[in-house]
């Protein structure tokens, strides 16, 4: 099994940059290596090795096997590019920077267990081979299709792939790479061929479009076509990008690395959107949106739901008597006791405001999601928050309404929040719910 299959098998999901990952850096320059692996370390999970020079990290290879190697690619001591050699025969993905782009660089760069290459004095060089360390360390690897009618094309960018921590799949035709894209549910990225006897590249691209936005998927073209029109026919259906055959192998990375960081950045971008700065809970309006997709969805399966306010005790004292800091912190601990008391499926946690959380709880009898707001309440009241070296305690009242189906999402708010107050009015530290006056009537 190569390398680059191991790192890709060993990740794991959701985790970037695994913290067992390590990178052998080899560069002679103190400065330089320092900054690498300060910035390196501060911005992915990875341990940073520096070696100065060949023969010290040709005698580190004996014992240890680093995840990656990012290296100069002259050494005092091996000015050729001897090192990306030796990584090789060692069989280390490697990712390498270099001080000129030449001929001979191009040619080392080849290699296969060269990941990809970067210019050393470029403005944002530092930040390009964090973002491919952060990619290739990824346990959250990218899948992506290549659909071609000819096995060869098919394979040979498979092997361009391959060194890319990339989970690739492969179709023959247009109705297999829908069919794919439906099975696989991952699929983040499509290249696809022009010439196909099913369908085009641009049938398959509308057909691909007309279910997934390019916010999900990315769609890049690749035709050996002479027709220089093919290239807007194809974008103009929606795809992300093109290349005409025969391509340099470079050019193929960049652009599939290029679509693929574009995705990240919106799923990054979405993600901020929908969070509460303070806690990382969904905000307000991401709460709306969730909450009516899933009550919708509990709806038709003939589900029940409640749907919950808690709102945290005379928090205004813990403001005035401790500073706004304190209140934050408090606030923090609160969100994440919720989350974690929460069941996973079918409920949802958001932060409505100041010191107010909503929960929506599916899944459950009503009976059970009481239990549920008393199990919060419970673990609030017994949280103890450390600022500042103070121990803060607080506690928190909560309001439950059954979910009725048939008004609106505001109306069930309001619902919660006269049962909130009532909780409140009662003395706090309390869940008061009017599933119990629905048992009584
Ligand atoms: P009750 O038990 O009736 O809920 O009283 P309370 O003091 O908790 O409620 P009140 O609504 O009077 O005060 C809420 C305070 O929360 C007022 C506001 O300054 C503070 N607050 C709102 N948002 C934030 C925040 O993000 N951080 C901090 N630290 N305070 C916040
Ligand atoms: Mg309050
Ligand atoms: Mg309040």
């Amino acid at each position: 099994m190569s390398r680059f299959r191991q790192l890709f098998r060993n990740a794991s999901p959701g985790e970037t940059g695994s913290a067992s990952c390590s990178i052998m850096l080899i560069e002679d320059s103190a400065a330089m290596a320092l900054m690498l692996k300060s910035r390196i370390e501060a911005e992915t999970r990875v341990r940073v090795d520096w070696y100065k020079t060949y023969a010290e990290a040709k005698q580190a290879l004996d014992t240890t096997l680093p995840t990656l190697a990012l290296t100069g690619m002259n050494l005092p001591d091996a000015p050729d590019g001897e090192i990306v050699d030796l990584l090789q025969e060692a069989d280390v993905p490697t990712i390498l920077f270099t001080a000129m782009l030449n001929r001979k660089v191009r040619e080392r760069a080849g290699a296969t267990n060269v990941i990809d290459y970067f210019i050393k004095d470029a403005t944002d060089t530092v930040d390009q081979i964090i973002r491919t360390i952060q990619r290739v360390t990824d346990g959250d690897v990218s899948s992506i299709l290549i659909v071609d009618d000819t096995a060869s094309a098919r394979k040979s960018l498979a092997e361009i792939l391959d060194r890319q921590n990339y989970r690739i799949h492969e179709a023959s035709s247009g109705r297999e790479a829908l069919q794919i894209l439906e099975t696989a549910g991952d699929i983040r990225l499509v290249i696809t061929d022009y010439h196909m006897a099913d369908m085009n590249g641009q049938q398959l691209t509308q057909e691909i479009r007309a279910k997934y936005p390019p916010e999900q998927i990315r769609i890049i073209g690749i035709s050996a076509s002479s027709d220089p029109f093919l290239s807007a026919a194809l974008l103009k259906a929606g795809a992300s990008d093109f290349v005409y055959s025969p391509f340099v192998a470079e050019e193929v990375r960049c652009r599939i690395g290029g679509n693929i960081e574009t995705l990240n950045q919106i799923k990054r971008l979405q993600y901020l959107a929908e969070r509460d700065f303070l806690t990382g809970l969904y905000n307000r309006r991401a709460f709306f949106e969730r909450a009516h997709a899933q009550i919708a969805a509990l709806r038709a399966k003939g589900r029940t739901a409640s749907l919950a306010i808690l709102d945290i005790d005379h928090f205004k004292k813990v403001n005035d008597t401790y500073g706004h800091d304190a209140g934050d912190a408090v606030i923090r601990a609160v969100a994440k006791v919720t989350q974690n008391e929460l069941p996973e499926t079918e409920c949802l946690a958001g932060r409505l405001g100041g010191e107010e959380f909503v929960m929506l709880l599916g899944g459950m009898t009503n009976d059970e999601a009481i239990d549920v707001c008393e199990d919060v309440r419970e673990a609030i009241a017994d949280a103890a928050v450390m600022h500042d070296k103070t121990l803060l305690k607080v506690t928190a009242s909560v309001g439950v309404a059954v979910m009725q189906f048939d008004e609106s999402l505001d109306n069930n708010l309001n619902a919660a929040d006269q049962m909130l107050y009532m909780a409140k009015d009662q003395g706090r530290n309390r869940v008061c719910a009017d599933a119990v006056f629905y048992r009584t009537t």
